[in-house]
């Protein structure tokens, strides 16, 4: 490592990332590159002789950035947002200075104290039950993402069940979810070696605005117990990917609590919210839950990666997932003085991601985050009164955060689902390739719904009306009809 080159080198990065995120409202939002384009524009092989950083930057400029879809761009809708911020950014950039591995208190200890401390202030900042936070027998770790997350938790439940019941139980052991819950929820049971037949997505529907009844949850589990199953995993969320709909935490808990079983709150995408007082009500029932998961990287400044997750039993984790190799053996280890965040995640090594959370919180602080978090939320309301106007459009789920579902409806007279999902699908073609705007779909009841995610953080009220407009006239072109 040359420090006077990196110096030199990152002043030039940082003037190139600069002058992106300048004129980030100039690329089409959504890549327009077709398959394979890369290839075409890049050499069969390395280098033999170094290039210089201009060159490369050249050549990002005029053949990656072409290929890159554009999730910092105010005109980004998809999904649900990534947000980068200066905050996050810097942290990013320390974390890469410093680049240890911090698998082991020992290996960093800084990396692993300050990790606890920042969930410890999340964790308060969500008023999650002091069980959650690190003083007690529960505490707060950074994973990669909300699938590692309910993946970790998954198979600590199933170990404990198994300690409770027997091995040779596996094949019986059923979790339970909602047809609205995140695949992520299914990746972990084929992980976890859960027979494929023993993932309970319940079906949902309009009536409870896609939220799993626990009436419902209480039938299925009962029928299972019945035919000599043993239900031992509930997965709840708090703004599901699709419409950003609450379950019952409460109920779910109470229900999870009374059959022995462990409850997971998904709260990867709305759990930001909840720092505001006002939103901090869909988080009621959290006490009852065994973990929590929200990620950072969404919707709270904090660059991707870093999902943040609690847990009330640390040891069900570390009995899972630890492993005590002689050569990582240590005096601070052995002893049980401190936490060794590799018993709590699938791999040994890990970045040093604490400190982006911790800087977005300090530059920041709280006042600011909550104004940033409603901002947005107001964004989504005026683009839901954009919607609402338009008798052409309507609103397909209630807006609980800064998510809008809707869809165009159909010419008068054609109810035909089939038609009217193809015209939205058409619809949302043609706006994502004016390059103006990104927005992305899902299914509801069967329906083709556009979702409209406001949270990027440089959006304003200026680009949701643009964005309207742009979908506004797409509409007129396909309907053949004049705006209303
Ligand atoms: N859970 C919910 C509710 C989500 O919306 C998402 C992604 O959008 C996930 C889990 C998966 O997140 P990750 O990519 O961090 O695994």
């Amino acid at each position: 490592m040359d420090s006077e080159q990196l110096r030199e080198y990152g002043h030039q990065m940082v003037d190139f990332i600069a002058d992106y995120y300048k004129n980030i409202e100039n690329f089409p939002v959504l890549s327009q590159v077709e398959p394979g384009y890369l290839r075409k524009l890049l050499p069969d092989a390395a280098p033999n002789q170094p290039e210089s950083l201009q060159n490369v930057l050249d050549d990002v400029q005029s053949k990656i950035l072409p290929g890159v879809t554009h999730w910092q761009s105010p005109n980004f809708y998809a999904y649900y947002p990534s947000n980068s911020s200066v905050a996050g950014f810097l942290g990013e950039m320390l974390s890469a200075a410093i680049n240890m591995v911090g698998f082991s208190w020992i290996t960093s200890p800084a990396a692993t104290e300050l990790e606890m401390i920042v969930l410890d202030w999340l964790g308060k900042l969500l008023k999650l039950p002091q069980e959650f936070l690190s003083p007690g027998h529960g505490g707060g770790v950074i994973q990669g993402t909300a699938s590692e997350a309910v993946l970790v938790v998954l198979l600590a439940a199933r170990d404990k069940t198994l300690r409770r019941v027997g091995k040779s139980a596996l094949g019986k052991l059923v979790v339970y979810g909602s047809d609205q819950t995140h695949s992520a929820l299914q990746k972990a049971c084929q992980i976890g070696g859960i027979h494929p037949e023993n993932c309970r997505l319940l079906k949902t529907d309009s009536s409870t605005n896609y939220a799993l009844p626990p009436e419902i949850v209480s039938e299925a589990i009962s029928h299972d117990i019945s035919i000599g199953l043993i239900p031992f995993f509930l997965c709840g969320t708090v703004g599901t990917t699709s419409s950003a709909t609450v379950d019952p935490l409460y109920s779910l808990g109470k229900i999870a609590k009374s059959n022995d079983m462990w409850f997971h709150v998904d709260a990867a995408y709305a759990g930001s919210a909840c720092i505001c007082p006002e939103y901090r009500k869909y988080l009621d029932g959290v006490e009852e839950a065994d973990s929590f998961n929200m990620n950072a990287h969404k919707w709270f400044l904090t660059n991707f990666d870093c999902s943040t997750l609690w847990v009330k039993d640390r040891n069900a984790l570390i009995q899972s997932l630890s492993t005590n190799p002689e050569f990582l053996k240590n005096k601070a280890s052995q002893a049980n003085l401190v936490v060794d965040y590799k018993d709590w995640q699938i791999p040994l090594g890990r970045r040093f991601r604490s400190l982006k959370l911790w800087m977005v919180l300090r530059l920041y602080g709280v006042e600011n985050l909550q104004h940033y978090l409603r901002n947005h939320i107001e964004l989504a309301k005026y683009f839901e009164e954009c919607v609402g106007q338009d008798s052409r459009f309507e609103v397909v789920a209630p807006r609980l955060f800064a998510l809008v579902c809707f869809r165009l409806l159909p010419p008068v007279g054609d109810n035909e689902v089939c038609r009217s999902n193809k015209l939205n699908q058409v619809l949302l073609e043609a706006v994502n390739s004016t390059g103006k705007l990104f927005i992305s779909h899902t299914a509801l009841s069967g329906m083709y719904t556009l979702r409209f995610a406001v949270g990027a953080p440089l959006t304003e009220r200026r680009h949701i009306a643009a964005a309207w407009k742009v979908l506004q006239d797409e509409a007129s072109t396909l309907l053949g009809t004049p705006l209303q």
